[in-house]
């Protein structure tokens, strides 16, 4: 059943759905993805297409086999970037349709200025009908700046643009939960990202782990914190994309917990990466929740990692549960003689925090 309009749409297409079983390129299924999507934006809708693939891709034309150091990889991404590329480029062409790369890092997504250029560039090419065509920058991209998977990728790219709807294309049904006999289910939508999902999630003894569904469950939460709808589907099937936005079952749909943040907010929950963790006590809690109070140090039990002024920190409760995140107004060490204490000031400012 449908639950709102769909017409920003990220599409995430993993490797699986696009190398054969000898780990080339699979030609075919990325034309009828590309032919499925031109179906979409002939339709109105506005669509950002996540793929992998680069490394894949640069791999076979290099001879690389599995490519295995870091160099290797690199090399390999910034082979198959092109190739990968050149392939959409041919295969949108077909229906008349202009493709652009856009890569991002990390860095490129903390960096608020940076960010902004990001979403101003999406919107641009969005308002011409142009599909962005995004991947990481894995050619440069080392460890510490790194997202590290298409999935968290395609997820904070969504939240970026304020998508309605990210579809992640697999080479599973979608998500496998445990019924009480332990009999495998395939769950058609999910609520609440629990202790149950995350458990199904990481459990290696269900088809799950070739879906690599721990990762998809992360973008499942950023999803869910940005009010983004956020399908699993099928990769190989045709179809299940235009079902998704007709609201028709067809995999798992995650539906969000918010109504869409502002773009800001967004940024502060997803954009940037955690240096520190607060716990707080039930009464800071309630403040945060039901009055939308800024945190000051007296409802603080806790605090954990260094940090500077302005860093965005983690807010949890006693049962390390997240309930927001902010950026913070006292240095870690400044912090440490304030915990606890009335009267000397506030440690994030309401504006600044976010409750997910
Ligand atoms: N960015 C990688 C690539 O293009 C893929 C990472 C992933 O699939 O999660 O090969």
């Amino acid at each position: 059943m449908a639950k709102k309009a769909f017409n920003i749409i990220v599409i995430k297409v993993g490797s699986s759905s696009l190398t054969n079983p000898q780990g080339n390129l699979d030609l075919t299924n990325l034309k009828r993805i590309a032919l499925e999507i031109s179906d979409l934006v002939k339709n109105k809708k506005k669509v950002i297409l996540v793929t992998s693939g680069s490394i894949v891709c640069g791999a076979e034309r290099l001879g690389l086999g599995k490519p295995k150091t870091i160099p290797q990889k690199q090399a390999a991404a910034a082979v198959g970037q092109a190739r990968l590329m050149r392939q959409y480029e041919k295969a949108f062409e077909k229906y008349d349709l202009t493709v652009a790369q856009v890569l991002l890092t990390r860095d490129a997504i903390a960096n608020r200025e940076r960010y902004l250029n990001a979403r101003h560039c999406f919107d641009t090419l969005l308002e011409e009908n142009v599909i962005p065509i995004v991947n990481e920058n894995d050619a440069v991209a080392i460890d510490e700046i790194k997202i590290g998977d298409n999935d968290n990728l395609a997820a904070l790219t969504a939240s970026l643009i304020g998508a309605d709807l990210l579809v992640l294309l697999t080479d599973v049904d979608g998500f496998y939960m445990k019924n009480e006999e332990g009999v495998s289910f395939l769950a058609d939508e999910i609520t609440e990202i629990d202790q149950n999902v995350e458990d199904a999630a990481g459990h290696p003894s269900t088809q799950l782990g070739t879906g690599g569904m721990i990762t998809k469950i992360q973008a499942a939460r950023v999803c869910s914190n940005a009010g983004t709808y956020m399908a699993i589907v099928n990769g190989r099937k045709e179809g299940l994309i235009k079902q998704v936005i007709k609201g028709e079952p067809a995999g798992t749909l995650f539906i969000p917990k918010t109504s869409k943040m502002d773009s800001r907010k967004r940024w502060l929950a997803h954009g940037l990466q955690v240096e520190g963790k607060l716990v707080i006590d039930p009464g800071a809690e309630s403040a945060l929740l039901k009055q939308n109070t800024s945190l000051l140090p007296v409802g603080i039990l806790s605090s954990s990692g260094e940090f500077s002024r302005g860093a965005l920190v983690s807010i949890v409760d006693e049962s390390s549960r997240e309930i927001a995140r902010g950026l913070i107004d006292i240095p870690s060490e400044e912090l440490a003689t304030m915990i606890g204490k009335k009267g000397v000031g506030i440690a994030i400012h309401r504006d600044n925090l976010v409750l997910l």
